[in-house]
């Protein structure tokens, strides 16, 4: 008969909804069979012998532990079949029951369990009897005898098999139950081999009492062999278990999973209530504490094991086991009874010289059973492949971190980034759209460049920080390039990203201490959202870049794509050549566009607009050929070639008696070059031109990202007499006090707000708070990107002097210039000389 691991511990009450029919049915036989045999206990003398045998057999003198318990071959099936012949029915069921209640009375078995196991025997041999009862009585010599013999003992087993599978499904789940079902058929085999036994003595005893001498001495040298056979299987199956072990955990170490597997495997493979993986903190590595419960699905972040025994495992660095069966740690033995825990087995993971945690396994299941020193040394296998798993699974945890984290700022990389987006449009809702929103930090290489890139490296954590604890809980922030934060969430609706892009930017704005300086940290947001941009990720990330760099240069910093954006970034690639062939052949072009006065509408100058027509592509925007001749190093002959066109001009118009001012705009980047403002010097004398005649445009953001080394050039071209601008104002972060302390002449208010003025408040507050405060610092005022009488109007009663717009006139090619001047204007006489006043009020 096999004995399974008898109902564990915690056995509910459950298990009486099978005892007690059980029980019923085991009376009822009883009673049949008592009113069929009043006098049967007169023949019930053997029964003493049965009883110890039955009594020995269960006190595990004649079995075989096959696996740890799990499996134990205990023999009653022998004395069963010859009980069965020669013992009345009465006295077999209270023979056998009796000797289980004695036996489970003695291991001090809860209740449940010994009523249910002493109800499931007297059950399981109530039916064999009723089976034998159907046929006649053979002698024990005749084949009939031994099939029905055979019939009964089987069916016994098989009665008590499914109570017990019954009994596991209701008290530890279905699953168990059925694992149990599917496990024990096999283990009917042995149950034939016993019954075969049991009818061979029966065929010896019925031929001569005698031999019972050597049916004992057979006995006995079979216990012996089988249980050397049963050790040497034990060995096996360790070996075949852990092996089976390592293998899942090398199979999982590339993944969280792997405690999970690790001590899943462990915790059934000791038959322990728990098992634990604890793992001493190192370096960036904190404290792991992580517990499998027989039970339990998941971890628990407990551990049962008293610290004490982990201390001594540790300190001693070998396995330590604690509980009845071990001697040497008695000491410790105090506490555990304290834990509630049973017996325990701690081993120290070792890592070459270092101990960098434990594998424990506590409480072994099963009332009767506990660790013994052969389960250290199991274990201690277990821990030797485990310490390699988990020490080369950090290994992997670590490079698989690096691998998708930035280092200097902890966030999640490009590439996971990249698989985070793929995830997210896989997940999305028909209604959403996949946002993502690219903070490009402006000035960062400028930092770099004059700072240092320790102070560099501060600004971005600075801002990575800034931009988590900004960002929605449910979205991922990620730097996916120098200065490239992302942040990608699912959003309602494009516009509804830009609104939290919009929202997002402005929380970012502020003053950031970097070393002994404050900067004004700025961001440009691109925004790409799927389905609408792209389908994968790199394309809505690239997108997404290029939307951020057209941001840079708008009044509110975020950008949408839009397919504009890429026409022209391909464009800008190809034309890079073609630039620098224009720029031999003197192929550029220069127009013109008046300044007026708004109190008296006299032309005071002109700005100098560069203009370029492309072989194949045609007209090509100033933004992107400045932009492609500031990446390729030709911006200071873009510069040069604008510069003395105008200059040119200049001069003529001087010598007309017609003095015009000049307009020629920088890109900040020329102010870097340390020889401009020489070469600047050298041109107006070239030229003779008056200093005064010239105004350079440099725009605000481009000024403001690296205005520590953008000043000492606009130093220099104050010194020489020239006048400066600062351009497009409103669309960088400088405040207006910042202009006091910029070496400066001119404000243009960037048009974005002189166009919005008429309809929008906050463009109009804008404007009015710029020409208030420059007019009280002394400086002049344009408002560029004049379009409307209205805007017009506006601008005189707020006190703006000087416009420029399409009101007055379009950036024209000198010719035009010079008509548009004839027809538009006529002289007047001032004190200063002629000026040209616009004739008509348009
Ligand atoms: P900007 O300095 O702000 O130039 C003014 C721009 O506004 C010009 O565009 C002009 O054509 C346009 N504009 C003038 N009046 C109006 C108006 O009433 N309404 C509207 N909607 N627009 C008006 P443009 O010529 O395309 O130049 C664009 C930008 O290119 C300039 O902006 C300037 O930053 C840059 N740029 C042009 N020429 C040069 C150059 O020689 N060197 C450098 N570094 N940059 C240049
Ligand atoms: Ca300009
Ligand atoms: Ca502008």
């Amino acid at each position: 008969m096999i004995k399974r691991s008898p109902v564990q511990q915690g056995a509910s009450q459950r298990a009486w909804l099978i005892t007690y029919p059980l029980a019923v049915l085991a009376l009822i036989c009883v009673a049949v069979f008592w009113a069929a045999d009043p006098e049967w206990y007169l023949r019930a003398l053997p029964g003493v012998l049965f009883f110890l045998i039955y009594l020995l057999a269960y006190r595990d003198v004649f079995t075989i532990v096959i696996w740890r318990g799990a499996f134990t071959i205990a023999v009653t099936d022998v004395p069963l079949v010859l009980a069965l012949y020669y013992l009345p029915p009465v006295a077999v069921i209270l023979v056998v029951s009796g000797a289980i209640l004695v036996d489970q009375l003695w291991s001090g078995s809860p209740r449940t369990k010994m009523a249910f196991n002493v109800a499931k025997s007297a059950a399981g041999n109530s039916v064999a009897l009723l089976f034998i009862a159907a046929f006649p009585r053979y002698d024990a010599a005749d084949p009939a005898m031994w099939a029905i013999l055979a019939g009964a003992a089987l069916l016994a087993s098989v009665v008590e098999f499914l109570s017990l599978a019954g009994v596991l499904s209701l008290v530890q789940g279905l699953q168990t139950g059925m694992g149990a079902l599917r496990a024990g058929w096999s283990g009917f085999a042995v149950n034939g081999i016993n019954i075969i036994v049991g009818l061979v003595f029966l065929v010896a005893l019925g031929a001569t009492w005698w031999s019972a001498i050597l049916l004992a001495i057979l006995v006995a040298a079979l216990l012996l062999i089988l249980r050397s056979y049963a050790e040497f299987f034990r060995r096996h199956q360790t070996l075949a278990d852990v092996y089976e072990l390592t293998q899942a955990v090398r199979d999982e170490s590339g993944r969280s999973g792997l405690p999970d597997v690790l001590l899943g495997r462990v915790r059934s493979l000791m038959q322990s209530e728990f098992a634990t993986l604890w793992l001493a903190p190192q370096g960036r590595h904190p404290e792991v504490l992580l517990t499998a419960r027989v039970e339990h699905k998941g971890l628990l972040d407990i551990s049962p094991t008293p610290e004490a025994v982990r201390a001594r495992a540790v300190e001693r660095q070998v396995g330590t086991g604690v509980g009845a069966k071990f001697a040497s740690t008695e000491d410790l033995r105090a506490g555990m009874r304290a834990a509630r825990v049973k017996d325990v087995i701690v081993i120290p993971l070792r890592s070459g010289q270092a101990t960098i945690g434990t594998l424990e396994v506590v409480n072994r299941l099963g009332d009767a059973r506990t660790f013994r020193e052969t389960d250290v040394q199991v274990l201690e296998t277990i821990a030797a492949h485990a310490a390699v798993a988990v020490e080369n699974s950090r290994l992997v945890d670590r490079l698989r971190y690096d691998a998708y984290h930035d280092r200097l700022t902890g966030l999640p990389n490009r590439r996971r980034v990249t698989d985070a987006l793929a995830e997210s449009v896989r997940v999305r809702a028909e209604d959403e759209v996949v946002a993502i929103m690219l903070f490009d930090v402006d000035g960062q290489r400028n930092v770099n460049e004059s700072m240092g890139h320790a102070a560099g490296d501060k600004l971005l954590v600075e801002t990575a920080d800034r931009i988590r604890g900004i960002a929605d809980p449910g979205a991922l922030v990620g730097r996916i390039g120098g200065d490239e934060f992302v942040v990608t969430l699912r959003a309602p609706s494009i516009d509804a990203t830009i609104e939290i892009a919009t929202r997002m930017r402005e929380r970012l704005r502020g003053p950031m201490a970097v070393g002994s300086l404050t900067l004004d940290v700025n961001t440009a947001v691109g925004v790409s959202v799927y389905p609408d941009h792209g389908s994968d990720p790199e394309t809505l990330l690239q997108r997404a870049e290029l939307a951020a760099n057209a941001a840079k240069v708008l009044p509110y910093g975020v950008q949408p794509f839009h397919p504009a954006l890429e026409s022209r970034a391909v464009r800008r690639l190809g034309i890079a050549a073609d630039l620098r062939r224009a720029l031999d052949n003197d192929q550029l072009e220069v127009y013109f566009q008046p300044k007026v006065t708004l109190a008296d509408r006299h032309v005071v100058g002109v700005e100098c607009l560069a203009r370029w027509v492309h072989p194949a592509h045609g007209e090509v925007a100033p933004e992107d050929f400045v932009a492609v001749a500031e990446h390729t190093g030709q911006l200071a002959r873009l510069t040069e070639s604008v510069l003395v066109a105008g200059l040119r001009r200049c001069r003529a118009w001087a010598d007309a008696e017609r003095p015009f001012a000049i307009a020629v705009n920088l890109s900040a980047r020329i102010l870097l070059d340390s020889r401009f403002p020489e070469l600047v010097r050298e041109l107006l004398d070239e030229h003779g031109v008056d200093p005064g005649l010239v105004t350079f445009e440099i725009s605000e953001p481009g000024m403001l990202s690296d205005i520590e080394r953008v000043l000492p050039s606009l130093y220099r071209l104050r010194d020489l007499g020239v006048r400066l601008s600062v351009d497009d104002f409103g669309t960088g972060a400088s405040s207006l006090a910042y202009l006091r302390q910029w070496p400066v002449h001119e404000v243009k208010i960037d048009d974005s707000f002189v166009q919005g003025m008429a309809t929008d408040s906050g463009d109009l507050a804008i404007v009015r708070a710029v020409i208030g405060l420059s007019r009280e610092f002394g400086l002049t005022v344009v408002a560029e990107g004049v379009e409307s009488e209205l805007t017009l109007e506006l601008l005189e009663e707020m006190g703006c002097e000087l416009g420029q717009g399409y009101l007055f006139s379009r950036p024209l090619p000198f010719e035009r210039l010079e008509a548009w001047l004839n027809a538009q204007t006529e002289p007047e006489s001032t004190p200063t000389g002629e000026v040209r006043r616009l004739r008509a009020v348009i």
